[in-house]
């Protein structure tokens, strides 16, 4: 019968072998040549590698890898925060063209994309985290809410986690967390838990792909959960590091990379919601973790 003929055939050709397949592809047998061809997953897969036996390494040769990688980041941030200077031009050359060529009717898909990365985050933040809260933590999600607003907001204004971190540090000493474990979970929350950045990355790669017209397969739309949450780890904490991610995803999916321009519309006021949920995240975890080392805090 029709649905399920259906049915049948969104699932034929898309075995557990494609998802398989995904896996298998995340290992490059040669790393130059993944650099060089732009195999974006192999080249995430290695350097998260690369990067963990680092940071485990403690022979002293290691710390001028340390020091140079720490330098090139510096260099590269520059690079970016200058290139960014030039976004509010660019942006306004993109929505012109785009108003000129179609009219304000072009806006109306870049709305519902804002209000579906608004609903998700919220729901995120105020379904799924107080349930975390409540459940694993055992905390007074409200209190946690109370507590946390300062840094909120801070993160909400500046949308960035990093320049944040010195105030979300104070909300949890003030929560009552101990020194030991908001020192060593918080500045890692800060840089590799990004909740926000990982679902933002997700919808705003499907909407560009619709935005084109590209059907979307089930192992593409998988891809792109595993790049974003692969991607959201290695975002830094400052305005706008999303974008760099999700050109790295279109090209992984072979998206076009003009669908960025879509996103620069609303990228800082999205940017401030994702990183407000970023932060909030992060002290979830912190006071779920403290709790689960025994810790009392205030929040109970
Ligand atoms: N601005 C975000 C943050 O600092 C990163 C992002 O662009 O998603 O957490």
């Amino acid at each position: 019968d029709q649905s399920v003929s259906d049915v049948l055939s969104k699932v034929e050709g898309k075995s557990t072998a494609d998802i398989v397949d995904v896996f298998i592809r995340m290992v490059p047998p040669n790393i130059i040549a993944a650099a060089a061809d732009g195999q974006m997953l192999g080249l995430i897969f290695f350097s998260l590698l690369f990067g963990y036996f680092l940071a485990q390494s403690r022979s002293p040769q290691t710390d001028t890898v340390r020091d140079f990688f720490n330098g090139l980041m510096d260099i590269m941030t520059l690079i970016t925060l200058w290139v960014m200077k030039f976004a509010p031009l660019g942006v306004f050359g993109l929505v012109a063209k785009t108003v000129a060529d179609t009219g304000f009717a072009s806006f109306k898909p870049v709305l519902v994309f804002f209000f579906t990365v608004a609903i998700a985050l919220a729901i995120h933040a105020f379904i799924t985290m107080p349930l975390l809260l409540k459940y694993i933590g055992r905390i007074n999600p409200t209190k946690h809410y109370q507590a946390m607003s300062p840094a909120m907001l801070t993160a909400f204004s500046t949308a960035s986690s990093s320049a944040t971190l010195p105030l979300t540090m104070e909300c949890m000493e003030e929560a009552g967390v101990s020194q030991r474990v908001r020192g060593f979970v918080l500045p890692l929350g800060a840089t590799v838990n990004m909740d926000g950045t990982a679902l933002y990355e997700c919808v705003a790669a499907i909407f560009i792909a619709q935005a084109f017209g590209i059907e979307l397969s089930f192992v593409q739309q998988f891809t792109i959960v595993v790049v974003a949450l692969l991607t959201s780890i290695g975002v830094a904490g400052i305005p706008a590091a999303s974008l760099v991610a999700i050109s790295i995803i279109l090209g992984v999916i072979g998206l076009p990379l003009e669908g960025i321009g879509l996103l620069m519309i609303t990228d800082r006021v999205l940017d401030m919601m994702r990183t407000a949920v970023n932060v909030f995240s992060d002290t979830c975890a912190t006071v779920i973790i403290a709790r689960s080392e025994g810790e009392k805090t205030k929040l109970v």
